[in-house]
């Protein structure tokens, strides 16, 4: 399977830059709910790939 993992992570992190730059809740110091939840998906599939990466 190509890199299906990659392409989600940099969806995810484009979704979650996509919100903050057009809400006006996310600073640098506090997300609102939906920005928190963009986020801990970009984080979580962000680990996924990087550990996936690395030969342990
Ligand atoms: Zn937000």
């Amino acid at each position: 399977m190509p890199d299906d993992l990659f392409q989600r992570y940099q969806a995810a992190h484009r979704a979650y830059q996509a919100h903050a730059r057009a809400c006006t809740s996310c600073t640098d110091q506090a997300r609102c709910t939906q920005g928190t939840r963009l986020w801990e998906s970009f984080v979580r599939l962000q680990d996924a790939y990087l550990q996936r990466k690395r030969p342990r």
